[in-house]
């Protein structure tokens, strides 16, 4: 069963369109029923393509990725 906390965990690779079929078809799946998850997403979105940054992979450090992680974590709880 795909919880929240496995969304914020599978965030980075959605973004980079990384996920396996299986995973992403879960995500995809849990943010159609989960509101909370659904305008996380849109929101996360909407903030790289602003920046750009959706397009800048380079941006993406790992050292990035563990603070966006951390972010996220902080964000959405647990359910
Ligand atoms: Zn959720």
């Amino acid at each position: 069963m795909f919880m929240c906390k496995d969304l914020v965990e599978n965030m980075m690779d959605y973004i980079d369109n990384e996920l396996d079929m299986r995973t992403l078809e879960e995500l995809e799946k849990h943010t159609s029923e989960c509101p909370e998850c659904r305008a996380f997403v849109d929101t996360y979105k909407r903030m790289l393509e602003l920046t750009g940054k959706l397009k800048d992979r380079s941006f993406v450090t790992p050292e990035i990725r563990e603070r966006l992680k951390a972010l996220l974590k902080s964000k959405i709880k647990p359910c």
